[in-house]
């Protein structure tokens, strides 16, 4: 039987308190929960949207658990929370997604491990954990090869191509000499990515399928409805999402990031068990969004409709591209979205806008 759903006035706890956890405290409140977060960072961008904030280390066992106390459920906005902390969460209240997603997305081979035994595809990888398993690797995999490190990896840092034998060493000493995996090339035409959400009752629903440009190893613009999508394409993407999000028996909203190779096929790259960047479009463009639907999730209420009303292309303003916000703010195109991020830094997420358009029939 499924849990009781929370009724509103009840509080959620966040653990990370950056953009996502923004986003996911003003959805919460706009269903009448009261939205924790806890961070290490006081001034973080969801501790001055949320009812109350929690500042300590990850660390301090008593601090998790106190924030704990008050939760009648917690979630988290991202998947590098240290494992102690979401423990001593977890005891306390119910944590949603639970354990067990975090558990088989911190590490890049669990990952693609479990990817694979729900019968969906990845590129060929193999584990490398000193350099003098990286020609038995290479051999797996073919050349070129991307050398990522297993863990703590996020916008393409922690990463080298290794083009011919001889880079290897380079390539291994550029990563930090950490455990690794290699992947094999994907032959890709364009990123796509699929966000859908999973219920506590086990419903799955999905958005359209977007498509991702990256800068820099970083997310710049997602086109949503993806363009040129058949519905055999897009249904094959419901089943990866069903798949996965069954497989671990998640409870929120995930994001599937897929190489498409331009002949139907999609692998999988790797999969967020969270709220994600290229599911930003869906704010401006969809009758539920992402951050609704998490919460709804976690809450365990219904699932919303996601269906868009629009279709919308999303560009992250990275860094100083925020400084143009005067201009941004008077163009009646764009939804603004800003996360009060005190400084701009390079290559730091600062906002995004998103630009709405008809929704195209598809085909
Ligand atoms: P990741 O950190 O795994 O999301 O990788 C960052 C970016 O690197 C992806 O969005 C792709 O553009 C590229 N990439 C990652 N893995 C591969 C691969 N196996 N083959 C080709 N490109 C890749």
């Amino acid at each position: 039987m499924s849990p009781r759903p929370l009724a509103p006035g009840s509080v959620i706890g966040i653990l990370g308190g950056g953009q996502l956890g923004r986003m996911l405290a003003l959805a919460g409140a706009k269903l009448g929960f009261d939205m924790h977060v806890f961070d290490p960072e006081p001034d973080c961008p969801a501790a001055r949207v949320a009812s109350r904030s929690w500042a300590a280390p990850w660390a301090d066992a008593g601090a998790v658990e106190a924030f704990a106390d008050r939760c009648d459920a917690i979630t988290y906005e991202f998947e590098n929370i240290p494992v102690e902390a979401v423990e001593v969460a977890a005891k306390t209240a119910p944590l949603r997604p639970g354990a067990r997603s975090l558990e088989l997305t911190q590490d890049r081979i669990t990952e693609k491990r479990f990817i694979n035994e729900a019968g969906v595809a990845t590129v060929a990888f193999a584990p490398v954990d000193s350099l003098a398993d990286l020609p038995a690797a290479i051999a797996i995999t073919g050349l070129p090869a991307l050398l990522k490190t297993r863990r703590f990896g996020y916008d393409g840092k922690g990463q080298a191509w290794i083009r011919s034998a001889d880079d290897a060493a380079a390539a291994w000493e550029s990563i930090g000499e950490q455990p690794a995996i290699l992947e094999g090339a994907a032959a890709f035409v364009r990123e796509l990515s699929v966000v859908a959400a999973r219920s506590v009752d086990g419903v799955v629903k999905a958005w359209p399928l977007a498509e991702n440009v990256h800068q820099d190893g970083i997310l710049k613009q997602s086109t949503a409805p993806a363009t040129s999508v058949d519905d055999a394409l897009q249904a094959r993407a419901l089943e990866i999402a069903t798949a996965l999000g069954n497989g671990m028996a998640h409870v929120g909203v995930f994001a599937v990031e897929l190489f498409d190779l331009g002949d139907g096929q999609l692998l999988v790259n790797e999969i967020a068990p969270r709220v994600h960047n290229t599911g930003h479009w869906t704010m401006d463009a969809c009758g539920c969004d992402q951050f609704e639907q998490h919460v709804r999730a976690v809450a365990g209420w219904p699932l919303g409709d996601p269906a868009p009303h629009s279709s919308a292309v999303m560009t992250n303003l990275i860094g100083h591209d925020v400084d143009d916000w005067q201009a941004l703010a008077s163009d009646p195109q764009a939804r603004l979205h800003l996360y009060g991020k005190r400084k701009a830094r390079k290559g730091r997420k600062m906002g995004h806008l998103n630009r709405l358009g008809p929704l195209q029939d598809r085909g």
